[in-house]
C-alpha cells in the first residue's frame, strides 16, 4: 500500500501544462494536492502566501528562471521555517545542477518526471523537512533556554534583582563608560542596620521577606536606567551611579535611608524602632591609572564609618581613602 502524504503541502512552479498534468498525477497517487503557479511572479506570490513544506521548480519559466525564484525563496523564509526546494529541468549539464544547489536548492530532478522517481524523492524531501523543522525548533528552545540562564546566572535568587557577579561585570563597563566621557562615578554600599537582631526577633523567614521589600525599594530608588542596584550579598547592597559626582550620589542615598526608614517596617531592637540602613558612598573620575577596587574599598570603609557613628545615615569617602 502506498503510503500517503497529504498533510504535504507541496508547489509546482510549471508552465508546461504537460508537466504539470503528469507530476500533479503522480502526487495525487500518494495523497497530495500540490499548488501550482505557472510563472516566476506567480511563485513566489504562493511560496509567501502558503509557505509550502516542498517547491518543485522548473528552471526555464515564461518571466524568470528557477534559479532566481530559489533565491528570492530562501530570501522570504524566515528563521523558523525552512522549505525543500527539487529542481525540475531537462538540462542535465553537471553545472546546472550545481548552479541549483549553490542558489538554495536541494534536489534536482529530470524532466519528463517518472512517478517512482518523484514519489521517492517527495518523500525523502519530506524527511528532511521534518528533521529540520525540529532542528530549528531546538535550536529556538536551546537559545531561549540560554538566555534564561544567562539571565539566572545575573540575577539574585532571593530578590530577584542583580546579583554580584552582574555587579563584577556592569561595574567594568561603567567606569571604563565614565572614563571615556570623562564623567564621575559613585559607589554607594548599604547594609541594613542591625539586621541579626532582626532575624533573631522574627525569624528567618520574615528577614527573608524584609530584604526582598528593600531590594524592591532600592531599585526604584535608582534615579536613572542606566543605574545598577544589585545585591552585593548578605544583607548587603550596592548600587552604581554613572556619570555622578559626590553631591548627586550623597542626595541619593539620603533619600533612600529616609524612604526606607518612612516604609516603618517594625524592627524593635533596633534604637529607632523601624528597620533603617547605612550608607557609604565613594566617587571618582575615572583615569587609567584608578581602578574600581580601590573605589569599591572606599565605599566600604565609608559604609563602617556610617555604622560607627551610629547608623541609619549616609558617610562620604574621597577614593583611595580607606
Ligand atoms: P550592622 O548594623 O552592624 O550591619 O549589624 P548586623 O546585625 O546587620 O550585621 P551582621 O553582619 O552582624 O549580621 C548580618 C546578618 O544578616 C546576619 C545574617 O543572618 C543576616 N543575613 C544575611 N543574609 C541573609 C539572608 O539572606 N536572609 C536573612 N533572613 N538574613 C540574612
Ligand atoms: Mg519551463
Ligand atoms: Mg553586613
Ligand atoms: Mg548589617
Amino acid at each position: 500500500m502506498v503510503k500517503k502524504l497529504s498533510n504535504l503541502k507541496v508547489l509546482v512552479v510549471e508552465d508546461s501544462k504537460v508537466a504539470i498534468k503528469s507530476i500533479t498525477n503522480h502526487l495525487h497517487e500518494i495523497g497530495i494536492e500540490p499548488m501550482v503557479a505557472e510563472n516566476g511572479k506567480d511563485a513566489v506570490e504562493r511560496y509567501s502566501a502558503e509557505r509550502p513544506d516542498i517547491v518543485l521548480l522548473d528552471i526555464i519559466l515564461p518571466d524568470t528562471n528557477g534559479y532566481e525564484v530559489a533565491k528570492k525563496i530562501r530570501r522570504l523564509q524566515g528563521k523558523d521555517d525552512w522549505t525543500a526546494i527539487i529542481f525540475l529541468s531537462v538540462m542535465a549539464k553537471d553545472e546546472d545542477l550545481a548552479r541549483g544547489i549553490e542558489v538554495g536548492g536541494d534536489d534536482y530532478l529530470l524532466k519528463p518526471v517518472g512517478s517512482v522517481v518523484l514519489q521517492a524523492k517527495v518523500r525523502a524531501m519530506h524527511r528532511l523537512v521534518q528533521m529540520q523543522r525540529a532542528l530549528v525548533k531546538l535550536a529556538g528552545q536551546l537559545h531561549d533556554a540560554n538566555q534564561e540562564l544567562q539571565r539566572l546566572s545575573m540575577t539574585d535568587g532571593l530578590t530577584g534583582i542583580a546579583n554580584r557577579r552582574m555587579f563584577d561585570e556592569a561595574l567594568g563597563r561603567e567606569w571604563r563608560r565614565c572614563q571615556r566621557l570623562k564623567k564621575p562615578l559613585s559607589l554607594v554600599i548599604l547594609d541594613v542596620d542591625n539586621f541579626k537582631q532582626y532575624n533573631d526577633r522574627y525569624g528567618h523567614q520574615k528577614g527573608d521577606d524584609c530584604l526582598k521589600l528593600l531590594a524592591t525599594e532600592l531599585a526604584r530608588s535608582a534615579p536613572r536606567p542606566s543605574d545598577l542596584v544589585a545585591r552585593y550579598g548578605g544583607e548587603e547592597f550596592v548600587m552604581i551611579l554613572g556619570d555622578t559626582d559626590e553631591d548627586g550620589a550623597t542626595w541619593v542615598a539620603n533619600r533612600i535611608c529616609q524612604r526606607i526608614a518612612g516604609l516603618k517596617l517594625p524592627h524593635e531592637v533596633s534604637s529607632h524602632a523601624v528597620v533603617t540602613v547605612s550608607c557609604g558612598i565613594s566617587s571618582v573620575w575615572p583615569v587609567r591609572e584608578m581602578n574600581a577596587e580601590i573605589l569599591l574599598k572606599s565605599a566600604d570603609s565609608a559604609l563602617y564609618e556610617a555604622k560607627k557613628r551610629g547608623r541609619n545615615r549616609v558617610v562620604y569617602l574621597e577614593y583611595g581613602k580607606s
